[in-house]
């Protein structure tokens, strides 16, 4: 009976492969189609700031799955067209491309798109060549064309992707400047601490960090095509070649929203990644769902979410029951320092560091009441496998032998609770 179904998968990125494939896995026969609008098949995007910015590795190396893969599996891949209308009562998508798909089920992988920069100019300026958000590997491929040795390169957002493409450029040689609107870099993400050791590690680089930068608008040259300089509000100027700006995501749910889901800066979910629509599910960025270990909803810009909730979707819609309960982790690469961080670190009452944050290698625990809630890892991925494991158990522990380096972490972590 399961023959007839048809699953439609709308978003082919991370989450909307590794769904169609998990589908195949745990047993399901339905036809399984994934739509994506971009031109590619589903890829990996973190390298986008990092290694294939740096031209390191081609596209090919990106692939989610090699294209044979999809046949192999049959599944149907139809890139470059657009999911531009669902009604859910009839069961009915409509495509870009004119035609219409009936389906069974359908699941939400729309992910989400760059914040747009607002700023005086931008507006009027439409056909910017030189200013270039980073979330496709067309962002990357324009931006590459700028990506040269002595350039100017203005990066506006001090989060990960700009901290990422700033120190990819300075390894290739660009002169560069991040503007950052908050009093610190990573301010979103991280305490003060380790914003403080990124800023450090970047000046040591030859990275200009300017903090409290509000952009306000940006100079264009004659023609109008190109920006020649960014604006702050305390009136400095900062001569750009290229500007990229990362100043954070909107979830894809505009499409969701119009056919009656809610919708919370997200597509609500629930653990079983189900909306109120029996028949419509929603996994990755796009999503914002109960998190157990934390009590509350969150939505997660993370690619171990993505696959994560692929997992339990693709379960779930084989009649599965397999709570989505990850607890969230992340990494980021910059220079020769490779950050990982598991668990929320907002609410905590603590921080203890095991090394020093004046050295390139480290550890910050993050406490809650006696109980380990997240943790940092810079070059230590040792210390961060245990880290997984306290922050899962969400453990008690000593934070004076927490710091405490001649404790190996790992007697910490099977201690029983104190
Ligand atoms: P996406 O990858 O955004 O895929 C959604 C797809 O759906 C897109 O192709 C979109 O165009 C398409 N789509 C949307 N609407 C429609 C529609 N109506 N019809 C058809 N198609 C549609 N995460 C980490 O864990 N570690 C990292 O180091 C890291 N680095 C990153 C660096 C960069 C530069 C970026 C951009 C992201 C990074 N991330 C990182 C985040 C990670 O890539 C995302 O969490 C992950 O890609 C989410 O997958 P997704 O499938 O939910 O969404």
């Amino acid at each position: 009976p399961d023959q007839q179904q048809l699953i439609l998968i709308v978003g082919a990125g991370q989450a909307g492969a590794e769904l169609a494939f998990a589908l195949r896995q745990t047993g399901s026969t339905a036809r399984i189609v994934i739509v994506g609008d971009e031109p590619f098949a589903p890829y990996q995007r973190p390298p986008l700031s990092k290694s294939y910015l740096a031209g390191k590795v081609d596209l090919a190396a990106l692939y989610v799955k090699p294209k044979e893969a999809y046949d192999t599996a049959n599944i149907e891949l139809r890139t470059a067209v657009r999911a531009e209308h669902v009604d859910r009562s009839a069961k009915v998508v409509r495509l870009s491309d004119g035609s219409t798909m009936l389906y069974d089920k359908l699941v939400f992988a729309t992910g989400g798109r760059p914040r747009p920069l607002q700023a005086k100019g931008v507006q009027d300026a439409p056909r910017l060549g030189n200013l270039h958000y980073l979330r496709t590997v067309g962002d990357v491929d324009r931006i590459h064309r700028q990506f040269q040795p002595g350039f100017r390169m203005v990066l506006i957002g001090g989060g990960y992707v700009g901290l990422e493409v700033a120190a990819a450029a300075r390894e290739h040689g660009m002169h560069v400047t991040v503007l950052e609107a908050m009093p610190r870099v990573l301010a979103r993400v991280t305490v003060p601490e380790i914003s403080a050791f990124y800023e450090r590690v970047h000046r040591e680089a030859g990275v200009e960090i300017r903090t409290s930068a509000v952009v306000s608008s940006i100079v264009t040259d004659e023609s109008g095509d190109a920006v020649t300089a960014i604006v702050c509000s305390d009136g400095s100027t900062t001569p750009a070649d290229v500007v990229v700006v990362g100043i954070g995501l909107l979830p894809n749910t505009e499409l969701a929203e119009r056919s009656g889901l809610e919708v919370k800066d997200g597509i609500v979910v629930d653990e079983l990644t189900r909306t109120a629509d029996p028949d419509v599910l929603a996994i990755g960025d796009c999503t914002r769902h109960p998190n157990v270990m934390y009590g509350r909803h969150v939505r997660l810009e993370s690619v171990p979410n993505a696959l994560e909730q692929a997992r339990t979707a693709a379960a779930t819609l084989c009649g599965q029951h397999r709570p989505h309960h990850a607890v969230p982790w992340f990494w980021s690469d910059q220079f020769d320092l490779k950050l990982q961080m598991v668990g929320l670190a907002d609410g905590h009452d603590r921080l203890v560091l095991r090394g020093s944050t004046s050295t390139r290698s480290f550890s910050a625990f993050y406490m809650k009441e006696g109980r380990v809630i997240a943790a940092d890892a810079v070059n230590r991925p040792q210390d961060f496998m245990i880290a997984k494991r306290l922050v899962a158990q969400q453990s008690m522990v000593d934070p004076s032998r927490l710091a405490d380096e001649s404790q190996p972490l790992k007697t910490l972590a099977s201690a029983p609770p104190v």
